[in-house]
C-alpha cells in the first residue's frame, strides 16, 4: 500500500472509501457488512475509532495525502447525525489536501437523508449522492422490510436538487421476492418520473448460507423464477434507454 501510495499521490491523488456500518433496521435482502442498532451513542466512537485509523495512516505516510475521489458508504451513512459527518469530515481534510475538483459522494437512505445532511456535505464538497430505493411495490417493500414510500423518495431527490447536487443516482434491485413483471414496469415508469442523473441496476444474490441475518426469511418460491428475473433485467435495460431521452 505505501510502495502504491507514494507512486500516485502526487500525480493522481487517492481515492478514500469510509465505511459506516450502522442502520436502525435490516433489509432482508442486504449482503453490506452493516450492524442494526437504534442506538445513535455508537456514533462518536466509531467515528473516534476512524479517525484514529486515519492518523496511524498518515503516520505510515511520507506526504500529505491528496484526495481525488470520497465515497461515504455503508451501512447508512445517514444514520451518523450530520454534526458528526462534519466532525469525521473536517478531522480527515485538516490533515489531508483536496483537490479542487474532488469527486465525493454519499450513499442516503431516502428515510433519514435530511435537509440538514444534505447541505453540511455540499458544503464539505459533496455533489454525488446516491439513494437506495430498491423498489417501490409495497409488497415487494414489505418482504424486504424497506418501507420507504415513492413520495419520501421524491423528496429526498428534490432536496437534493434544490442543494445543489449535480448527480442523483436511484439504486433499483432484480430479483426481489414477489417482483413481476408488472411490478417492475411500475418501478421503473416511477423512476423516469424522477429523471435521476445516473441509475444502478443491481441483481438480488439470494445467499442464505453467507448472508443468513435476514436472507433466511426469504423463502426460495417467493423469488421471481430465473426466466423472468431475466425479463426483469431486459426491462430495466429500457430504462437506461429512457434516461437518454430525458438528458
Ligand atoms: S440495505 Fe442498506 S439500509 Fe438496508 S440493512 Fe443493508 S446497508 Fe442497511
Amino acid at each position: 500500500m505505501i510502495k502504491h501510495f507514494s507512486e500516485s499521490n502526487a500525480t493522481q491523488g487517492i481515492s478514500v472509501y469510509i465505511h459506516l456500518p450502522f442502520c436502525e433496521s435490516l433489509c432482508t435482502f442486504c449482503a453490506c457488512h452493516k450492524r442494526i442498532t437504534k442506538r445513535h451513542d455508537v456514533e462518536l466512537p466509531y467515528i473516534q475509532a476512524v479517525l484514529k485509523e486515519w492518523e496511524l495512516y498518515r503516520r505510515l505516510l511520507a506526504e500529505l495525502p491528496v484526495i481525488r475521489e470520497l465515497h461515504l458508504g455503508g451501512g447508512t451513512p445517514t444514520f451518523f447525525s450530520p454534526q458528526h459527518l462534519q466532525l469525521l469530515l473536517e478531522d480527515i481534510f485538516a490533515t489531508a489536501r483536496v483537490v479542487p475538483d474532488a469527486e465525493s459522494s454519499f450513499e442516503g437512505h431516502p428515510n433519514s437523508t435530511t435537509q440538514e445532511h444534505l447541505e453540511v456535505l455540499y458544503n464539505l464538497g459533496f455533489r454525488r449522492v446516491s439513494f437506495g430505493l430498491q423498489d417501490y411495490d409495497p409488497k415487494v417493500q414489505k418482504a424486504i422490510h424497506r418501507l420507504q414510500p415513492f413520495e419520501r423518495v421524491a423528496a429526498a431527490t428534490d432536496q437534493a436538487r434544490s442543494a445543489g447536487y449535480k448527480s442523483v443516482s436511484h439504486d433499483l434491485v432484480f430479483g426481489l421476492p414477489f417482483q413481476t413483471w408488472e411490478s417492475m414496469q411500475q418501478t421503473i415508469a416511477q423512476t423516469i418520473q424522477l429523471k435521476p442523473d445516473r441509475i444502478a441496476f443491481y441483481s438480488y444474490a439470494h445467499v442464505p448460507w453467507i448472508k443468513g441475518v435476514g436472507q433466511r426469511g426469504v423463502k426460495d418460491e417467493d423469488l421471481p423464477a430465473p426466466a423472468l428475473k431475466r425479463q426483469l433485467y431486459e426491462e430495466g435495460k429500457k430504462c437506461w434507454s429512457c434516461r437518454v431521452m430525458w438528458k
